[in-house]
């Protein structure tokens, strides 16, 4: 049950000039859940959301969606059996028909009557219960999407695919049109899976979130798992702010161990002695401390959302990026204590191995 997509694989033309938008991702939700893809532009986002709607083929793998095997190499249910509705970022409703009539132009094949009580139904769910008559154009960008997500709900669709749905409205109507979509899902328990270029958005809203890169999906897992515990190096640098301190693997007491002038940390399992590793450090696993002994100055300094955002240099000239509050004294030249509090010790084998 749920959304399952195994090892999909999506190319345009053939041969030589063909080009791979999806290589062999992979995706799994349960019934109900928000899954979200975040990824940089052209890693094939659209491209899978357009392979589950059955508006592309798939070279290899299956897609299956409730039970129901919906699209494999050779096969491609319709659009229209599948059971999934889609929402873009353009809100794509029709100009001349007015709110209601575009909401019920998916369900003109029930009765007139549970047309209208659908109707009426979705378009309180979405805060436009007194909308009905108006026209598009005489709505604004977020009252359009909402329109179109009544549009596409108001099917009962077991799947909902959000392509960059509020990737043309401005912040603080994003944030706002999020957290109701979530609201909305919940109480329609549609299995939903979103594309936003927008993290903080994907990690506001998700169950699962994934990271697109080149038509893979990198990782799938929970926001807090991608940002404490990347798979790769990649994910690590895409997700949320990282540094990397460059550690050597020592043994210490026995043991194979991370070191560095801030501290040692156990080396992962394949980790041989002498390799060289870099250790991923985010900025609130950097402690300012008067009284530690290894000392770094700011580079830069920029003010984010209320703290101080430090770019910190140390004697080896690794550079770490830090967070302080506003009260500290820390202008670009001070040299400030520093420590490591690591939630997590993830490293990744350094590119400097063997050159
Ligand atoms: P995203 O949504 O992550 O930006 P897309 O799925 O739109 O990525 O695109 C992935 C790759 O596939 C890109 O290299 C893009 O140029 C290519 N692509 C997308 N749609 C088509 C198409 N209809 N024909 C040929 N190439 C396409
Ligand atoms: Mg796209």
């Amino acid at each position: 049950m749920g959304l399952n997509i195994h090892n999909v694989s999506v190319s345009y033309g053939a041969g030589i000039s063909a080009c791979h938008a999806v290589r062999a991702a992979s995706l799994y939700l349960k019934p109900g859940e928000l899954g979200v893809l975040i990824g940089p532009s052209g890693c094939g986002k659209s491209s899978l959301l357009r392979a589950i709607a059955g508006l592309q083929a798939i070279d290899s793998g299956d897609i299956t969606s409730h039970g129901r095997t919906i699209s494999r190499a050779g096969l491609l249910v319709p659009p229209s059996q599948r059971g999934v509705g889609m929402v873009f970022q353009d809100y794509a409703l029709f100009p001349h028909m007015n709110v209601q009539r575009n909401v019920r132009f998916g369900i003109a094949h029930l009765a007139a009557a549970e047309q209208a009580r659908r109707t009426r139904q979705m378009l309180e769910l979405v805060g436009l219960a007194d909308a009905g008559a108006a026209m598009p154009h005489e709505l604004s960008g977020g009252q359009q999407q909402r329109v179109a997500l009544a549009r596409a709900l108001v099917r009962q669709p077991e799947v909902l695919l959000l392509d960059e749905p509020f990737g043309s409205l401005d912040a603080s109507l994003r944030g706002r049109l999020a957290a109701e979509l979530r609201t909305i899902l919940q109480g329609t328990r549609t299995t939903a899976l979103m594309v936003t270029h927008d993290q903080s958005e994907a990690f506001a809203l998700a169950d699962t979130v994934g990271v697109t890169q080149q038509g893979n999906i990198t990782q799938w897992s929970s926001a807090l798992a991608l940002y404490q515990q990347p798979a790769t190096r990649a994910v690590a640098e895409f997700v949320g702010r990282a540094s990397f301190l460059p550690v050597l693997v020592k043994t210490v007491q026995g043991k194979p161990m991370l070191c560095h002038a801030l501290g040692c940390w156990p080396a992962p399992a394949a980790a041989k002695i002498g390799q060289n590793f870099d250790l991923l450090v985010r900025p609130e696993a950097v402690v300012i401390d008067a009284t530690a002994p290894v000392q770094a100055v700011v580079l830069q300094r920029t003010l984010h959302e209320g703290c101080w955002r430090l770019m910190l240099q140390m004697a080896d000239n690794t550079q770490l990026l830090a967070q302080a509050p506003l009260g500290l004294d820390c202008a670009v030249g001070a040299r400030l204590g520093i420590r490591l509090l690591l939630q997590q010790v993830v490293a990744f084998e350094a590119r400097r191995n063997g050159g």
